[in-house]
């Protein structure tokens, strides 16, 4: 390809370049010129190449010889088509439109019919014959270019002139006494297209332009502008696309959907992008064009039975109303996905029962309908269980696992209004009627739904922050639907029953009020004025979650662990793939009443080796079924058992009513309960008498445990479980810490054994949580069979913050961009990283068998997951609902 080339025509003809050269042409125009390859019928047209884009905006002008170049192309066009741009007596009419390399829904800027003049409306009547369909185009490309092109700039984010050519419209039919755009006459369409000539004249002190070729400079002028509109500005912020793509300009030969009743429009999308469903699913409108169908204006009809929904179940579908046109749709559908091997999201248009392709893009979907679409393509062998990896992002993953009302819950409710189910999952959050309020109580901590007419690109916003969104029009291809679709949001639209007044609406007799609750099921179109509780989604009946974790689980690359200390969590995480547990804390099994009464007596009483020793004697047997339930469930997979880690302090109570009953429990004076609870005062618990400290001052502890564990897997053993337990020393900062630790739990296992008669297979490691073990990781990895790091201590302590106090100032670091993310989320890999891979490289030169493992929050991290992977680690841990995730980010790697 020639780089320096800026214009590029498609058509049936001659086509310059296909769907590889996106960068140049964009999305649209780069699909437009690969479905003219493949011989489906396009009205053809040009593209200006998104590199003259930087140009026009550094420049304000177009490249030199870019208008002789297009006037040839236009030419060429003109041969095809057989009609030529500003002939008074055979008229061409354009589209243009933007495109740029990811699509960008609503920002595109699109106006349509360019090339009507005064001089060239009477040509098109004569031509078509229909002079009521001539003037209904007029007025739109009146409407389109006053906004698009001749707006102020300081209006063009707020819509100024278009809502006051809105309400001319809105006007004239009420005075007219009609109620469709549709049925005005010619007469009253060319009243309106004055009306709307003399309002621009007015309020932009502009004059529409009647000579075709300077409407289409003005329009491809103004596509490039729009690259740097506020609303394309904080689009691209939010789905981080960089400045220095631009926009490429479509400029294609009209097609009219608008040409009376043999005519139709409609987007399509090839399969159904809510829950996956194999069958085309869109909507359409008779006599109309394209934006009538996604701006909302009108209900659109469902294009077949499979896309009907409870409002439109009476409306026509296309399938009966153009039964071969709607065949040729579906073999067209057909040819797209085999040769995208993807689904697409279509827009066509019928002109005198002709069919038209005027868009072709990959679609958004919701997580289900991914996952599902991924699985069913396999199945049709359409894709690889590669291709079945790379579609499925972990955003996906997290969305299916969104919450949702329980059926028994919602089903006695009565839902105060009902529209189409655009996104999915359920939300709840309080109603605010605009996008600023939404922001505004985001910010305050409150979760929002966001209820408007419509949503457009300025929404977005406030779209972003809101937990749900409802519009009381469009339909399932409206903006707000695309938006809340592509970022997994819960999204109710078209719910005509919702009257939005300013700041309140009204639903019949019934207010919502700014604030008030509201729940909304994205996936049925229900919506309720009150709060219900969400619970978790099953994933365990989602056949094609199961299927898609089979495809990952074959295709994973490091091994993946769950965070788990109970017997559920641990029956979920393996559920779920994990491999074995590589965290189980042991400290929240001491807080039910039997136990923190001997935990509580052993703290006390902590300078008494017989009270202390008893105490413990009497927490053994419940350890042991803890243990028992846990390695039983996980088996035949690993479990780390990690020994007591939180400083003794925090199993005492602190309230004086708690005080007062554990000195009557004890036999102690209150006073005496007191000065043991001051005796256990850390000024930096976190840096205290922690970890195998604890171990190291009250060895009874770590023999307790160590034989709860042994005794355990000694029983399961016995029963012909497999089982291989790991017991885990934590906060070891020396070899002499962990050679303490570990020489009484060799002699709790010498015990067992020989009680038993068994030889039982097990590991000890070290948790590696401080600097210092980073250090001397050899030393310790001489002694240790496994080494886990972590990683939320690491982060405290390479970093000096407090885990438990930093939010706030790392909210400053970042807004000050001295940190870019928060390091105990994503692995900061400069400073933490850097220990870790010492340590490794260390431990794996004195013990090249020796096991490596990530415990801490960034196990379920998936760019830390990655440099984990890189550094040679063998396994990350999780908590359970990540471990999906963390399974489909080591499949990614390559
Ligand atoms: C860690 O420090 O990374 C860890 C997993 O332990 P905890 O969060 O329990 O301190
Ligand atoms: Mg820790």
């Amino acid at each position: 390809m020639n780089n320096k080339k800026n214009i590029f025509i498609f058509s049936k003809n001659l086509t310059e370049g296909d769907a590889s050269y996106i960068n140049k042409l964009g999305g649209k125009g780069a699909n437009l010129a690969e479905m003219c390859n493949l011989g489906i019928p396009v009205p053809p047209g040009i593209t200006i190449s998104s590199d003259v884009c930087g140009h026009f905006l550094k420049h304000n002008s177009l490249p030199k010889n870019l208008e002789s170049t297009l006037i040839e192309y236009i030419k060429k066009l003109e041969t095809e088509i057989g009609s030529i741009f500003g002939d008074a007596n055979n008229p061409l009419l354009f589209s243009v439109r933007s495109g740029a390399r990811q699509s960008m829904p609503g920002m595109m800027e699109t106006i349509l019919n360019i090339g009507l003049s005064l001089k060239t409306i009477p040509g098109l009547i004569n031509k078509t014959g229909n002079s009521r369909f001539v003037y209904d185009s007029y007025r739109r490309l009146i409407m389109m270019y006053a906004d698009v092109v001749l707006e102020k700039p300081e209006n063009l984010d707020n819509n100024g002139i278009r809502l006051k050519l809105d309400s001319i419209l809105s006007e004239q039919k009420k005075r007219y006494g009609k109620f469709k755009d549709s049925d005005l006459s010619t007469a009253e369409l060319i009243e309106i297209c004055n009306l709307y000539k003399e309002e621009i004249d007015s309020s932009l002190d502009k004059k529409f332009p009647d000579d075709p070729f300077e409407q289409l400079w003005g329009a491809i002028r103004a596509v490039f502008l729009s690259w740097n509109g506020e609303r394309a500005k904080k689009y691209r912020e939010i789905e981080s696309i960089p400045d220095y793509w631009g926009t490429a300009v479509n400029i294609q030969c009209m097609v009219f959907g608008n040409m009376g009743e043999s005519s139709a429009t409609g987007v399509a999308f090839t399969r159904n992008p809510a829950n996956g469903d194999i069958n085309l699913y869109g909507e359409w409108l008779p006599n109309a064009q394209g934006e009538d169908v996604v701006s909302g204006i009108r209900t659109p009809f469902p294009i077949n039975n499979f896309s009907k929904n409870n409002l439109t179940i009476n409306s026509p579908t296309l399938e009966e109303s153009f039964p071969k046109t709607y065949k040729n749709l579906v073999k067209i559908k057909n040819l797209l996905e085999v040769h995208y091997k993807d689904m697409q999201d279509i827009e066509f248009t019928i002109q005198n029962k002709e069919l038209w392709m005027l868009q072709t893009r990959k679609a958004k979907r919701t997580g289900a309908a991914s996952i599902k679409i991924a699985i069913d393509m396999l199945n049709q062998n359409l894709i690889t269980q590669k291709d079945v990896i790379c579609r499925v992002s972990t955003a996906h993953l997290e969305e299916i696992m969104h919450p949702y009302f329980d059926p028994s819950v919602e089903n006695l409710l009565s839902p105060i209004a009902l529209g189409l189910p655009a996104g999915p999952g359920c939300s709840i959050g309080k109603a605010v009627f605009t996008p600023e309020d939404a922001e505004i109580w985001h910010k305050n901590g409150e979760d929002v739904i966001l209820i408007r007419e419509e949503t457009s690109p300025e929404d977005i916003h406030g779209m972003h922050v809101s937990r749900g969104i409802i519009t009381t029009r469009g339909g399932m291809t409206s903006h707000a639907a695309l938006v809340a679709r592509g970022w997994g949001k819960s999204c109710v639209v078209g719910c005509n029953k919702v009257e939005i007044k300013g700041n309140f609406a009204m639903v019949g007799e019934k207010p919502i009020n700014k604030g008030d609750w509201i729940s909304i099921n994205g996936s049925t179109g229900k919506i309720y004025n009150q709060k219900i509780d969400l619970i978790e989604s099953s994933l365990n009946e989602n056949d094609y979650f199961l299927k898609l974790l089979r495809v990952l689980k074959k295709n994973q690359l490091m091994e993946v662990r769950a965070n788990a200390d109970n017997k559920n969590d641990a029956i979920l995480a393996k559920d779920l793939g994990a491999k074995g547990i590589g965290l189980c804390r042991t400290e929240h099994m001491f807080f039910s009443p039997e136990r923190i009464t001997e935990i509580r007596k052993m703290i006390i009483f902590r300078n008494n080796t017989e009270i202390r020793t008893g105490a413990l004697m009497n927490l053994l047997p419940y350890q042991k079924n803890d243990f028992y339930s846990i390695l039983k469930s996980m088996s035949p997979y690993p479990v780390t058992i990690r020994l007591l880690d939180p400083p003794l302090h925090e199993f005492l109570p602190r309230e004086e009513k708690h005080v007062k009953s554990l000195s009557v429990q004890m036999g102690l004076s209150i006073e005496d309960v007191e000065s043991a609870v001051l005796s256990l005062h850390e000024n930096n618990p976190m840096l205290g008498h922690r970890g195998c400290r604890l171990g190291i001052s009250y060895p009874e502890i770590t023999e307790m445990q160590a034989t709860a564990i042994l005794e355990a897997s000694a029983n399961l053993m016995l029963e012909n479980v497999p089982v291989f337990p790991e017991i885990m020393i934590p906060l070891v900062g020396s070899a002499q810490e962990f050679e303490n630790q570990n020489k009484i739990i060799q002699k709790c296992a010498k015990a067992v054994n020989n009680k038993h008669k068994i030889k039982l297979k097990y590991k000890v490691g070290a948790m590696i949580e401080l600097p210092r073990a980073c250090i001397i990781a050899d030393q310790i990895a001489k002694q240790a069979d496994f080494l886990s790091f972590g990683t939320n201590d690491l982060t405290q302590t390479t970093y000096g913050f407090s885990r438990d106090d930093v939010s706030g100032l790392l909210n400053d670091y970042m807004k000050k961009s001295i940190l870019d993310k928060d390091p105990f989320i994503s692995i900061d890999m400069e400073g933490v990283g850097q220990l870790i891979k010492i340590a490794v490289k260390k431990a794996k030169t004195v013990n090249s068998d020796i096991k490596i493992g990530i415990c801490g929050e960034h196990g379920g991290d998936p760019k830390s997951i990655e440099y984990f992977y890189k550094l040679g680690i063998d396994y990350v841990s999780c908590s359970p609902y990540r471990v999906p995730i963390s399974i489909l980010t080591t499949s990614k790697f390559t």
